[in-house]
């Protein structure tokens, strides 16, 4: 088994800056470069400003950048010196062509591949840190292996999906539930291959926790991984909708299963809806994939998954129109947070964006404030929109004057609000539509405010 001493990562994203920087710290002994085709980007990680936020990142990055973790931009340089290489480059949906908005877009994957198999001198080790579709390392191996000079050199492809949640990356990564490693086991290399990788994450995870499958299996295990997690949203959300009809509470509801210990009590919050870059994508690629192999009514199941998220954010900017007298029109609505959950500043599919835009289609300026999204983020997601949006850096600025808060992202510090100082500066009616249900809504009600909850019982 080859002993692993230099390991580089294409792709300093969200996931392949944090994870890198977790090996650097956990294994001293290893060199990890991480490179991008994104000179900002590197140049960020070089900086006191990472480029995304993430608990506890600047301490890990702080305590071994420079000395045996470097990002750059010199891929080939770093291809060419290193035993494993990673690659976690985006893998977004496809925007156009077949397969358009639903299957996994493969080009920056497939130029990895080409890049890596024109640097290669000797044998490398390849892994798989991108969520792509079952398979993918058939047609990976197919590219590297016809599009390296020589045929002498060979290339070991390993799954090692990222099971990371944004927000809690740092701890995730410092002790992952599992670590999930596939590849072709059924042959000596290939399992040579998973021996060394496994040998790596051994430095700090538990050998138990360190799960081993053939290549397809982990690669579907991660798309199953996202469709489960995003299907139990969607359920409790359809279930928000039935509190509010029938007057159940659905965080009543939500603490009653929960405590069955088969159905457990994580990821029951309803909300306004899940986001992020992975969820939906990933559920759609897999339904695709589904579909691809004539398996209609599955693909249809995890359609509806999609279909339910969508359903939640339009129905929650329903509820906040016809509160609101069904005329918001020139209406000042605050809204706070813009991240797609609390403790990040990534606004990929976030539900404030769909929310957002149907407020506007009905005519309301938007006064936002998020802790870390800047402006010119907004101003990317909400582009020709910004006519009736302006973006303000305390949420004290934002609800002066506001006829309604909505809350979009469970951020701490808005719970630790004087919501009756908020209260003395908006409008009257003054309304709360909270689409996290972290605020306290009795609370709030003996303040005067008009309250839309989630899945709770409705203000008459
Ligand atoms: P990202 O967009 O933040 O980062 C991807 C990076 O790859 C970008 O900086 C881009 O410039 C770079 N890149 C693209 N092509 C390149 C090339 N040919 N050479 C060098 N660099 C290149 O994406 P991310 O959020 O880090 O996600 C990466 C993958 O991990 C995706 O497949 C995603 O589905 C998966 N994943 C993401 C998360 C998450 O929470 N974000 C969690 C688990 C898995």
């Amino acid at each position: 088994m080859v002993k692993i001493t230099t390991i580089c990562c294409i792709g300093a994203g969200y996931v392949g800056g944090p994870t890198m920087a977790m090996i650097a710290l956990k294994c001293p002994h290893i060199k990890v470069t991480v490179v991008d085709i994104s000179q900002p980007r590197i140049d960020a990680w070089n900086s006191d400003e990472l480029p995304i936020y993430e608990p506890g990142l600047d301490e890990v990055v702080k305590a071994c950048r420079g000395k045996n973790l470097f990002f750059s931009t010199d891929v080939a340089g770093a291809i060419r010196e290193s035993q494993m290489i990673f690659v976690s480059v985006n893998t977004p949906t496809k925007k156009t062509g077949l397969g358009s908005g639903k299957a996994a877009d493969l080009t920056y994957w497939e130029s990895a591949a080409r890049t890596i198999a024109a640097e290669s001198k000797d044998n490398k080790i390849i892994v798989e840190k991108s969520t792509v579709p079952v398979r993918t390392a058939e047609a990976i191996e197919k590219v590297l292996k016809r599009n390296c000079s020589d045929a002498s050199v060979q290339f070991d492809i390993l799954s090692n999906p990222e099971f990371l949640a944004e927000g809690t990356a740092i701890s995730d990564l410092t002790a992952p539930d599992r670590v999930l490693i596939g590849g072709k086991i059924e042959n000596e290399a290939g399992q040579a291959a998973v021996d060394a990788l496994a040998e790596v994450y051994a430095n700090w995870v538990p050998k138990n926790q360190i799960i081993t499958a053939n290549l397809w299996s982990a690669e579907l295990s991660k798309l199953a991984a996202n469709a489960f997690l995003a299907q139990r949203i969607s359920s409790i959300n359809a279930m928000s909708a039935l509190c509010e009809a029938t007057g159940a509470d659905v965080a009543q509801v939500a603490h009653s299963i929960g405590t069955d210990s088969r159905i457990g009590p994580k990821f029951l919050n309803a909300s306004v809806g899940f986001g992020g870059s992975c969820f939906q994508k990933d559920i759609l690629n897999l339904a695709y994939i589904c579909e691809c192999h004539g398996l209609k009514e599955v693909a249809d199941y995890w359609y509806s998954v999609v279909g339910m998220n969508d359903y939640q954010k339009s129905r929650f900017v329903r509820r906040v129109v016809s509160a609101m007298f069904n005329t918001i029109r020139n209406k000042k609505i605050a809204m706070l947070g813009f991240a797609f959950k609390k403790d990040t500043g990534d606004t990929r599919e976030t539900p404030a964006i769909d929310v957002g835009k149907g407020l506007i289609e009905d005519g309301a300026q938007l006064a936002i404030y998020d802790p870390q999204v800047k402006e010119d983020q907004i101003a990317y997601d909400m582009e020709g929109m910004m006519g009736n949006i302006t973006c303000y850096k305390t949420a004290k600025e934002a609800l002066q004057d506001a006829h309604a808060v909505t809350i979009m992202t469970e951020w701490d510090e808005f719970k630790s609000y004087d919501w009756k100082e908020i209260y003395d500066v908006m409008q009257k009616p003054a309304f709360v539509f909270d689409g996290r249900l972290i605020l306290d809504h009795d609370h709030l009600r003996e303040i005067g405010f008009i309250v839309y909850a989630l899945g709770k019982p409705i203000d008459p």
